[in-house]
């Protein structure tokens, strides 16, 4: 039997100097692990092999998270965010992956099309100067994993609709669901 591919599901933040976004009571890392979980289940049931850089709340620094990575040696590293900006009205999804062409640019890909076709009325922060629909980004979790990596935020905290969205299980159901399948998308033709 061929081997699973393996997913390091990375759900951002807490760590110790960073709680990550908090709106309205909301914390993004509550959040984040929320829908990490159903997007692992998803993916175990289609047959991969899900691992996470954290299961509790409790803080991991970013450097343990690269450090995970580093150790298990999965073949995509996926991190789950949520956004927040100082004015309310800002909105949107985005993906973002390291700067420069890399492994993860189809990885990324994938995944826009898949959100892009599950949430056909959500705004989608896209940068389409460089031909594809990820944006680039400095992060270090990006800049430090080995394998494709890729970071989604899911949403802004500080836009009153999309923090409703985003707090419902019914939605996160959806984020995962699209997430699920823009990585079997990636799976089927890397
Ligand atoms: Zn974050």
């Amino acid at each position: 039997m061929k081997n699973k591919t393996r997913i390091l599901i990375d759900p951002g933040h807490p760590a110790k100097d960073n709680p990550g976004a908090i709106h309205a009571g909301v914390h993004e890392a509550a959040i984040n692990l929320q829908v990490a979980i159903r997007l692992g289940d998803l993916l175990e049931a289609a047959g991969f092999a899900p691992r996470y850089t954290r299961k509790t709340s409790l803080p991991v620094e970013l450097y343990d998270r690269v450090h995970i990575e580093h150790l298990t040696e999965p073949d995509l590293f996926v991190s789950l965010h949520c956004n927040s900006f100082s004015s309310p009205g800002v909105n949107g999804i985005e993906v973002f992956t390291s700067i420069g062409h890399t492994k993860a640019d189809h990885a990324a890909e994938c995944a826009c099309q898949a959100l892009k076709g599950i949430f056909p009325d959500s705004r989608f922060r896209a940068d389409i100067s460089d031909g594809d629909l990820d944006k680039e980004a400095d992060f270090y979790v990006l800049n430090n994993t080995l394998c494709p990596a890729y970071l989604v935020e899911m949403g802004y905290l500080s836009n009153d609709a999309e923090r409703a969205k985003l707090t419902d299980p019914a939605y996160q159901d959806q984020i995962a669901a699209a997430l699920c399948s823009g990585i079997i998308d990636w799976s089927e033709t890397k």
